[in-house]
């Protein structure tokens, strides 16, 4: 199961490293953005403001704040429990308190530092194909270099979490009840919390 589903993740990488960014930008481009600064994507109120974090994003977030990852990370709701009843999940998302937890008189704290999630919002790829999420600033005028650059982001992004994906799978080696708590299961190992 698991050796066919790191299979099954090359072919898709392969898929993804051969998105063509020109065309995904024009498409970009021709759908229009340019994020207002009204923070609603960082916020509780106006919906679901889960931020998905890899590992290596912990790392820099943790370098550029200071913080530790459990400052500031924390792991995704899971019914997966053990035969010792521990809760075992699969990603970390970014703490709130209601509203993202670096979001400050609607500034995001770690603009340079934020996110793949973040720095593409209200983009995404999913199959290889370009999805959209609710956002006021769809519709507004983008420049070529800035579709480029988030066409070429987006593409950065996807092939990233494949790779995290496949990562998972590799290390993965079911759920051992060697801990108390929650862990999390990540491209870099087990993390109990
Ligand atoms: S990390 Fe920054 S951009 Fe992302 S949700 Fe939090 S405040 Fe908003």
């Amino acid at each position: 199961m698991t050796q066919s589903k790191i299979q099954q993740l090359l072919e898709t990488l392969d898929n993804a490293e051969r998105i063509d960014e020109v065309q995904l930008a024009e498409k970009i481009k021709a759908i229009g953005f340019k994020c207002k600064k009204c923070a609603k994507c960082c916020r509780e109120e106006y919906g679901d403001n889960t931020v998905f974090i890899f590992p290596s994003e912990i790392r820099r977030i943790s370098l550029k704040t200071g913080l530790s990852r459990n400052d500031f990370a924390i792991p995704t709701p899971s019914q997966d429990r053990d035969a010792e009843g521990n809760i075992h999940t699969f990603e970390w998302v970014l703490r709130k308190n209601g509203d993202c937890i670096f979001l400050q008189e609607s500034l995001c704290t770690i603009y340079e530092k934020r996110p793949y999630i973040c720095k593409t919002y209200p983009f995404y790829l999913l199959e290889g194909n370009l999805m959209i999420s609710e956002c006021e600033g769809l519709g507004s005028e983008i420049s070529g270099e800035e579709s480029r650059r988030l066409a070429a982001l987006l593409k950065e992004r996807y092939i990233a979490e494949i790779n995290e994906s496949a990562a998972l799978f590799a290390r993965f080696k079911g759920f051992k009840p060697s801990g108390k708590g929650v862990c999390v299961h990540d491209s870099e190992g087990e993390h109990w919390v």
